[in-house]
């Protein structure tokens, strides 16, 4: 039997979406197989932080040895962060792009110096982030607290509107022809000679090849063609507060806790920065309360308005984590025609370049960011 469609893309988050768009783009026939809603899972949820400088928390937690190991993977943010500044125009719609740079903020002279070997670090691959003083923090950000002793400023980051973005690439992807198939979970995948079937309740999918791009479920999809990978879904939350004036036009991190905040277009803080939900025993997700207060604390310690202020919402959502923190893009080893489509933790970031290089890499062609030494796929 011939294929009915070139590829099947499993997973209707930002990632599967877009790599869907650049493959009906460039003439392939494009399924789109998702489970639930389009965006419903961590692209929806996420905070909208355009992050480009390696993350503190994990600087501190893992090293200078992972942290050069992680290094060349700065690059293919850089480049994700260049292609969302032009995905509004690209896709026709405002998706509330702003890169006016993030700051770690440091208290402690010991987190100046992690931020300035972090920062050299980033040096080493081509990312620029400024080590500066207190009064030189305080004129770039003078919304911080005065306990704030310096930080590292990098001008690449930013942030984009997550609940724009998926609907949006919905929509383009639709206009350039893909066939999307919401409610159709994929329950299994066999394969032949003519390329793969896709089990889903509504019967079998053929298609020649196949994307994984099933987020942090993406190990059990890769699992159905036999490819175990080291990737799992962690709990997250995020909370926004209600709008207060406009202060606030960087990512804002911390290097006393886990944070990351930024204000959104209408006023409204978001804030978050790696913190666990609670999961029920049924696997549902919960705000949890103890995580919140700290979050909110952290937050406000940082930029003391935001001790004014209400927080009006939470939500929970489970991210896509790999150990090392580093991306699984590429051909499956051994399974010829299915291409695994991950980036973890920071995928929001690297959803634009995720979906281009895949397609790149579902098309034959080189891709447009080298992987080697990016992809764990390219050691
Ligand atoms: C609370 C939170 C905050 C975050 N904040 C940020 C941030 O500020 N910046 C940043 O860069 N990143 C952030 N992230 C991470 C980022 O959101 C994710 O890495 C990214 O959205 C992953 O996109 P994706 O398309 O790969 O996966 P997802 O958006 O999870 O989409 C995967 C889709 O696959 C579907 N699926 C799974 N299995 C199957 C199957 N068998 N059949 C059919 N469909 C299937 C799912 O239903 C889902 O819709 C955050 C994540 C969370 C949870």
């Amino acid at each position: 039997m011939t294929a009915a469609y070139d590829v099947a893309v499993v997973g209707g988050g930002l990632v599967g979406l877009t790599a869907a768009w650049h493959l009906a783009r460039d003439g392939a026939s494009v399924v789109l197989l998702e489970a639930g809603d389009l965006g419903a899972e961590a692209s929806g949820a996420n905070a909208g932080s355009l992050h480009l400088q390696i993350q503190y928390p994990e600087f501190v937690k893992y090293g200078e040895a992972w942290a050069r190991a992680y290094a060349p993977t700065l690059r293919f943010l850089a480049a994700s962060i260049d292609l969302w500044q032009e995905m509004s125009e690209a896709v026709g719609e405002d998706l509330n792009v702003r890169v006016k740079g993030g700051v770690v903020v440091a208290r402690t002279d010991a987190q100046m110096r992690a931020i300035a070997a972090k920062a050299r670090i980033e040096a080493s691959v081509g990312i620029v982030t400024e080590v500066l003083g207190r009064d030189e923090l305080r004129a770039v950000a003078p919304y911080l607290s005065d306990a704030a002793i310096g930080g590292g400023f990098c001008a690449g980051e930013g942030k984009a509107d997550p609940l724009r973005a998926t609907p949006a690439l919905a929509r383009a992807a639709v206009a350039a022809g893909v066939d999307i198939r919401t409610r159709t979970t994929v329950t299994g995948i066999a394969r032949d000679a003519q390329g793969f079937a896709l089990a889903t309740p509504g019967g079998a999918v053929r298609a020649a090849r196949v994307v994984d791009a099933a987020g942090a479920r993406a190990a059990d999809c890769a699992a159905m063609v036999g490819v175990p990978i080291d990737l799992g879904g962690f709990p997250l939350q995020v909370t926004v507060t209600e709008p207060v004036a406009p202060l606030i036009p960087h990512l804002v991190y911390s290097a006393a806790g886990k944070l990351s905040l930024k204000q959104a277009p209408n006023g409204g803080c978001v804030i978050g920065g790696g913190w666990a939900a609670r999961v029920h025993g049924d696997g549902g997700l919960a705000t949890d309360p103890a995580n919140f207060a700290a979050n909110m604390g952290i937050a406000a310690d940082v930029v003391p308005v935001l001790g004014q202020a209400r927080a009006l919402r939470s939500w929970t959502a489970w991210v896509n984590g790999t150990p090392d923190w580093r991306p699984i893009i590429g051909e499956a080893p051994g399974v010829p025609g299915f291409f695994l489509a991950i980036f973890p933790w920071v995928g929001f970031s690297a959803a634009p370049m995720t979906g281009r290089v895949v397609a790149d890499l579902v098309l034959g062609r080189a891709p447009t960011v080298p992987l080697d030494g990016i992809s764990v796929l390219y050691d």
